[in-house]
C-alpha cells in the first residue's frame, strides 16, 4: 500500500489545554480530517434505525452519562481510522484514551499510514487546568458556555449562569490525574515502538502552540 503522502497525527491533552481548537486549525492547515471520538458517537446516533434496540440502548446511555459498550466504540473508531485513510489523513483528537485502546488503535493506523504516524501531546500545569476550566460557566436554561466573567445573565436567552459539576475544581483534579496516568502509559507504550513523542508548552497563546505544533512536525 502506498502510505508516502498520507498522515496520521495523534494529538493529546488535559483538559482545558486547547486541544480541540489545535485540532480543528491543524486539520484546516493540513487537510485532514479530524476525528474525535463524540463525533463519531454522535454520527452513529443521527444514521442509527429508530427501532435499533442495541443503539437506543447505548443512546440511553449517553444521556444519563453512563459508559458506553466500549467495544462498539472501538469497532466505529477503527471503521473511523479506515475511512478517513481514503482522504489525506487523520487527526485523532482525544483517543487513544487507554492503553489497550492504543495497543489495538495504533496497530490499525499502521495499516494504513505506516510510520507516518506523529504523536503531539500539549503540556498544562494542573494549576493551569484547573484555573482554565473553573473559569467556564454554562446558562441554566440552554447550556450556553460563557467565559467572560464580567457576564452575569445569558446573553442569548437570559438565564442565570451555573459552573458545571463537571467543572468544580475537584473534579477537575481528578480528571487531570487520571488523564496524566493514562498518557503515560500510552506515551510509554508509544515509545517503546519507537515513536517519538512531541511535547508542546500549552501555556502560551493559541497561535503560539498551533505554530509550535507545525514547526515540531517537520
Ligand atoms: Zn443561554
Amino acid at each position: 500500500m502506498d502510505t508516502g503522502r498520507k498522515q496520521a497525527i495523534i494529538l493529546m491533552g488535559p483538559p482545558g489545554s486547547g486541544k480541540d481548537t489545535q485540532a480543528e486549525l491543524l486539520a484546516r492547515e493540513l487537510k485532514l480530517e479530524e476525528i474525535k471520538t463524540s463525533h463519531i458517537i454522535e454520527q452513529k446516533f443521527a444514521a442509527a434505525e429508530p427501532n435499533d434496540a442495541v443503539m437506543n440502548e447505548e443512546k440511553r446511555k449517553y444521556k444519563s452519562g453512563e459508559l458506553l459498550d466500549q467495544k462498539l466504540v472501538e469497532e466505529w473508531t477503527l471503521e473511523a481510522i479506515a475511512s478517513a485513510a481514503a482522504g489525506r489523513g487523520l487527526i485523532a483528537n482525544g483517543w487513544p484514551r487507554r492503553v489497550e485502546e492504543a495497543q489495538t488503535e495504533v496497530e490499525v493506523l499502521e495499516k494504513y499510514y505506516g510510520k507516518n504516524i506523529k504523536v503531539v501531546t500539549i503540556a498544562l500545569s494542573e494549576e493551569e487546568s484547573v484555573k482554565r476550566n473553573s473559569k467556564r460557566r454554562v446558562c441554566r436554561a440552554n447550556g450556553h458556555p460563557i467565559l467572560d466573567p464580567d457576564i452575569t445573565v445569558c446573553p442569548e436567552d437570559g438565564s442565570p449562569l451555573i459552573t458545571r459539576a463537571d467543572d468544580i475544581p475537584e473534579t477537575i483534579r481528578k480528571r487531570y490525574q487520571v488523564y496524566l496516568s493514562e498518557t503515560a502509559l500510552i506515551i510509554d507504550f508509544l515509545t517503546q515502538k519507537g515513536y517519538n513523542v512531541i511535547t508542546i508548552d500549552g501555556e502560551q497563546s493559541i497561535e503560539d502552540v498551533h505554530r509550535e505544533i507545525l514547526n515540531k512536525l517537520w
